[in-house]
C-alpha cells in the first residue's frame, strides 16, 4: 500500500539489490576481558527484514548499539550501504541518519508532543523548515496509527502508543535500515499485537530491518532470514527453523 512513497530507499544503490544495506564481517566485542561477540558475520539486503534472536546477556543490544555506532568494536568491520566502518575508525557522522534505531525504551521527549517529537528529528537530521516538517510527521504518525494523538504527551500515552511514536520518528528521517531492538519487550501483552502489527506492515511495505525479539512466532512472520546469537558465536539460516533450537531450550 504505502511501497512506493515511503522513501524507503532513497539510495538507488538499494534498488539494485546488488549491494547489501548491512553487512557484518568478523566482527569482534569485548568488555573488559569478556568477549562479548566473536568474528560475528551477517548481512541484509535492500527490503530484507533479519530478526535476530539470542538468548539474555548474548550481545544482541550490544550488536544494534554497534551498527548504529554507540559503541566501538574491537575487531572487523561493517558495511552499511557504500560506508565501511573499521574496527579502530571512528563512526562516519553521514550513517546518523541512515540508520534508524527503536530500544526497547521509546527514550521520547516528554516535554514535547507525540508530532514535536516526530519533527525534532526531521529538524536535525533533514533541516526542514517546520511547516514540512510538521507535514511529514503526520505522514509517518498515520502510517503508525497515531494521527489523532498527534498533540498529546508522550505521559498520555500508552506503551504500545509510546513504542509506535518511537518508530514514527526514527522513520521520518528515511533511515536505509531501521534497528528494532526487543521493540515489545516492556509492552503488557495486550499491547503487543498493535506493535507487531505495524512492523509487519513494514516488512510487507520493504523497509530493510534487522529485528531483535524474543517472540519466535513473530519473528517467523516478519522476517525472510533469521540469526541466532549465542556464546557470542552466530549462525544465520533462511530457515526459520534455527529459532525452534531457541525456543525448546527456552521451556
Ligand atoms: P542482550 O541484548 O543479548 O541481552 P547485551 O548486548 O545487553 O545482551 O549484553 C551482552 C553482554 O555484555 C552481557 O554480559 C552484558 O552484561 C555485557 N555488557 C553490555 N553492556 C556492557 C557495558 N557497557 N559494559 C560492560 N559489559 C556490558
Ligand atoms: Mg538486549
Amino acid at each position: 500500500m504505502h511501497s512506493h512513497s515511503c522513501g524507503f530507499s532513497s539510495d538507488p544503490h538499494n534498488d539494485s539489490g546488488r549491494f547489501p544495506v548491512l553487512a557484518i564481517h568478523s566482527l569482534s566485542k569485548r568488555y573488559g576481558t569478556r568477549q562479548v561477540l566473536s568474528e560475528i558475520a551477517m548481512s541484509i539486503h535492500a527490503h530484507e527484514v533479519l530478526a535476530l534472536c539470542g538468548p539474555s546477556g548474548s550481545g544482541k543490544t550490544t550488536l544494534i548499539r554497534i551498527i548504529s555506532g554507540l559503541t566501538g568494536f574491537d575487531g572487523g568491520r561493517l558495511q552499511i550501504a557504500d560506508s565501511i566502518v573499521a574496527a579502530d575508525a571512528p563512526y562516519p557522522g553521514n550513517l546518523f541518519g541512515k540508520v534508524g534505531v527503536v530500544f526497547q525504551e521509546p527514550n521520547l521527549f516528554p516535554h514535547l508532543t507525540a508530532i514535536e517529537n516526530v519533527m525534532l528529528a526531521l529538524r536535525e537530521f533533514k533541516r526542514l523548515p517546520a511547516n514540512q516538517a510538521h507535514e511529514r510527521a503526520m505522514v509517518e504518525l498515520e502510517r503508525m496509527k497515531l494521527a489523532s494523538l498527534a498533540r498529546r504527551y508522550p505521559a498520555s500515552l500508552s506503551g504500545g502508543e509510546k513504542q509506535r511514536l518511537a518508530i514514527a520518528r526514527a522513520l521520518a528521517v528515511d533511515p536505509l535500515l531501521l534497528l528494532l531492538d526487543e521493540p515489545t519487550a516492556n509492552l503488557d501483552p495486550d499491547l503487543v499485537d498493535e506493535v507487531c502489527d505495524r512492523i509487519l506492515e513494514l516488512a510487507g511495505a520493504g523497509m530493510t530491518m534487522l529485528l531483535v525479539t524474543h517472540n519466535v512466532d513473530f519473528a517467523r512472520q516478519a522476517a525472510g532470514s533469521f540469526a541466532l546469537l549465542q556464546d557470542g558465536r552466530c549462525r544465520c539460516s533462511r530457515d526459520g527453523a534455527l529459532l525452534e533450537n531457541l525456543r525448546s531450550r527456552r521451556k
